[in-house]
């Protein structure tokens, strides 16, 4: 074979390779902007402004914490964040069954940012058994004996869960960096390492949806103040919580550059306006159930001749 036709097929098949990747990616970034896909658009809530563009950077002083649009109360959201509930626990329920794709939500907050909480209100009613939480502290002798995605990668959801992880890699570049735990050397590559992870589970059948729990330290104040008056609440309280503020401005620098290098077309960051616990549940349920909508999880096939089938006494 002249060398010439080599060259050719070899650039041929790295076209269709590439044209492969893109038609899987392409898929992805569609459910990543799912008010263009589903019937029932925003504005109520319009969270699609939240979405952190890809490359366009971040500026978290931009987004304000307090902001709630034009709802003022919890009551005025709570009809809304019902029927957001009732449209995730069905779609879910369809995730489950179609046994095909998953969807891997990442939180990521301050601590009293609410990550907990999100869960709790978010997730009601929806079947346990789809649903899988990871909660990732500080790391065993063990998972520091490995790479840093290693620990990470194991919970990531299976064909027809949903799974939620309350903290996550991201503390790989936001911790590690503030606290000084390892050199910069170390951390800021994994940016781009990340971005890599996220594409090749995006192109495995996972969709990754990321929130940002934004409160602002005045908030944070309140929350701790009232852990430690509240005796049903002290066992939240930790020592440490107040070790990590003194680091508040450090923490945002990290987020802020965290977020801005790893909104991609395919795995987009929400930063989430969270003063108010029911606005932010309520722009969290609708992203997740708009998403989950756009992913368009189907029902299998029943078997056939089902009609003709009756059941022995
Ligand atoms: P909490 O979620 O409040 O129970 O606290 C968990 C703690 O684990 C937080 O202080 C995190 O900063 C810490 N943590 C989580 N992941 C890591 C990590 N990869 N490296 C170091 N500390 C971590
Ligand atoms: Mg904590």
């Amino acid at each position: 074979m002249a060398d010439g036709t080599r060259t050719t097929r070899a650039a041929a098949e790295s076209r269709r390779t590439r044209a492969a990747a893109d038609a899987a990616t392409e898929e992805k970034t569609r459910t990543a902007r799912p008010e263009l896909v589903v019937a029932d658009p925003p504005p109520e809530p319009d969270y699609p402004r939240y979405r952190v563009e890809p490359g366009a950077g971040l500026r978290l002083a931009d987004v304000d914490p307090d902001e709630s649009e034009h709802f003022r109360k919890k009551k005025d959201v709570l009809p809304e964040l019902e029927r957001n509930r009732d449209r995730i626990a069905e779609l879910q329920s369809r995730l489950y069954a179609e046994n095909r794709r998953s969807v891997l939500l990442v939180l990521q907050a301050m601590d009293t940012g609410g990550k907990d909480g999100t869960i709790k209100h978010v997730f009601e009613g929806v079947n346990p058994q789809g649903c899988q939480v990871s909660s990732f502290k500080a790391p065993s002798a063990e998972e520091a004996a490995h790479d840093f995605l290693w620990r990470y990668h194991q919970h990531v959801p299976s064909r027809g869960m949903i799974g939620i992880f309350n903290r996550s890699h991201y503390e790989d570049v936001l911790v590690v960096r503030v606290k000084d735990l390892v050199p910069e050397e170390v951390w800021r590559p994994r940016y781009e390492v990340i971005n890599q992870f996220e594409h090749a589970l995006t192109l495995s059948g996972v969709t990754v949806l990321k929130f940002y729990l934004h409160i602002s330290k005045d908030e944070q104040k309140r929350r701790l103040e009232s852990r430690l008056a509240d005796p049903d609440k002290r066992w939240k309280f930790s020592a440490n919580d107040l070790r990590e503020r003194r680091h508040w401005d450090a923490y945002m620098a990290a987020f802020e550059e965290a977020i801005g290098n790893t909104s991609t077309e395919h795995a987009p960051w929400y930063v989430v306006p969270a003063n108010n616990k029911w606005y932010r549940n309520l722009v969290i349920a609708r992203t997740i159930a708009d998403t989950l909508e756009a992913m368009d999880p189907r029902y299998p096939e029943p078997e056939e001749g089902l009609d003709a089938v009756a059941v022995d006494d």
